[in-house]
């Protein structure tokens, strides 16, 4: 054996794979097909948001919570810092923030209910209709995605792990009593395999069919009037639900820009390999216009753009599970636009599972059995 375990695909999830794995003291191989912390599929532009009060259902609660004391390890054992918490405004009419009411009053999350009044008086940077109201969820802020993935690579090969960058893995299959990887024209031999390859997901698990797709997603950058108002002290981050569309903003973090793109991604499935990385003025027209109503203080043509992608299910919750066509092999990924800031916990259930064969972790609704029923996790 190589390794006791092999990793494919060192980006968000590998990365906090590795380095539980190696904390725990399992021996493992991470194979990434770019540079550590590139910017090249989910993981980059700069921020994340992290947030608990969750419009995606109250039943993430517990693994964000779980994930809020993983980030605060990381930042211990690598003496960096990757999550500020500066609240978070959950924004919309009342009648479509019944998840993030349910969070908060299922999980007695410390929080407040704020009138469109209260709102604009307090952040003059919003713009809300009287029927609107924001929820300020206090246990919210951002992540430094690049810097998180090379925090928890760092902190792997601290504890033993090795990682091959640049390396593509090709295929993956049964031998014996291992299993077979093979990248750049070499065989490594591992007794379990976790697949966390993110927009790649399908090429290792093909029975998914349309249950899973790669979307482009492009992130906006504004220049504002008086930047000063924007600052992580005074600018919490929000999330606005809209009747059609959906946003979020995320205070300025390089002195000149603020983060303020529209939540999800631009209809476009895009192949992994050929992310079309231009972005048409005309798709940029739902977010100015979004700008131009609701942000007063900001300039409504952005600066900067990046663009990006996901893989995402049908349902948008993330699939976990044991790949139903090889033994010892297992796999997750469709994470839909919203799996970063729970990274560090989906770390701690892939060891679980590699480990034990399951996890205490509450994660029934990740499981990939609801979509192949072949596929087993107790
Ligand atoms: C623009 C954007 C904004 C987002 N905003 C938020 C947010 O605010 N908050 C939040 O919580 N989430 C957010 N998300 C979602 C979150 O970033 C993703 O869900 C998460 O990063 C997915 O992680 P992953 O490990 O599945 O994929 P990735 O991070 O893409 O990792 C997969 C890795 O596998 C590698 N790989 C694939 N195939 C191979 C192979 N054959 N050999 C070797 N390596 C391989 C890839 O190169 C990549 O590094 C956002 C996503 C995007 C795109």
């Amino acid at each position: 054996m190589d390794a006791s375990v092999g990793v494919i695909g060192v980006g968000t999830m590998g990365s906090m794979l590795m380095w539980q794995l190696a904390k725990a003291g399992v021996s493992a191989i991470g194979f990434e097909q770019f540079g550590i912390g590139h910017d090249r599929s989910a993981a980059g532009g700069e921020s994340r948001i992290f947030r608990t009060a969750y419009f995606e259902g109250p039943e993430y609660v517990p693994l964000l919570q779980e994930s809020y004391k993983l980030w605060r390890e990381l930042e211990e054992d690598t003496k960096s810092n990757l999550l500020t918490i500066n609240g978070g405004l959950m924004i919309g009419e009342e009648s479509l923030l019944g998840n993030v009411m349910k969070s908060v009053k299922d999980f007695q999350l410390e929080h407040e209910v704020l009138s469109a009044d209260t709102v604009m008086h307090r952040y003059p940077q919003h713009r809300l209709s009287p029927s609107e109201i924001a929820v300020l969820d206090k246990k919210a802020g951002f992540i430094r995605p690049e810097v998180a993935v090379v925090a928890a690579v760092e902190a792997a090969k601290e504890n033993g792990a090795e990682i091959f960058p640049y390396t593509r893995v090709e295929s993956i299959h049964n031998s014996g009593a291992g299993v077979i990887v093979r990248a750049n024209g070499r065989d490594f031999k591992f007794e379990k395999v976790f697949v966390t390859a993110g927009p790649w997901t399908k090429r290792f698990l093909p029975q998914l069919n349309d249950q899973f797709s790669v979307k482009r997603i492009v992130m906006t950058w504004y220049p504002a009037k008086d930047i000063s108002l924007y600052t992580v002290e005074r600018f919490p981050i929000f999330a606005r639900l809209g009747k059609e569309h959906d946003y979020f903003g995320i205070p300025v973090l390089d002195g000149s820009m603020v983060k303020i793109s529209r939540v999800g991604y631009y209809n476009e499935a895009a192949d992994p390999d050929r992310l079309n990385r231009d972005v048409a003025p005309e798709e940029l027209e739902i977010i100015n216009s979004f700008v131009k109503e609701s942000m007063p203080g900001i300039l409504p043509n952005p600066t900067r753009l990046g663009v990006y992608m996901d893989g995402y299910m049908e349902d948008e919750h993330a699939i976990i599970g044991q790949a139903p066509h090889l033994d010892n092999v297992y796999i997750m990924g469709g994470y839909s636009g919203h799996g970063f800031k729970m990274a560090p916990v989906m770390g701690k259930v892939g060891l679980d599972i590699l480990i034990k064969g399951k996890t205490e972790l509450p994660i029934q609704h990740l499981k990939l059995s609801r979509h192949l029923t072949a596929a087993s996790l107790e």
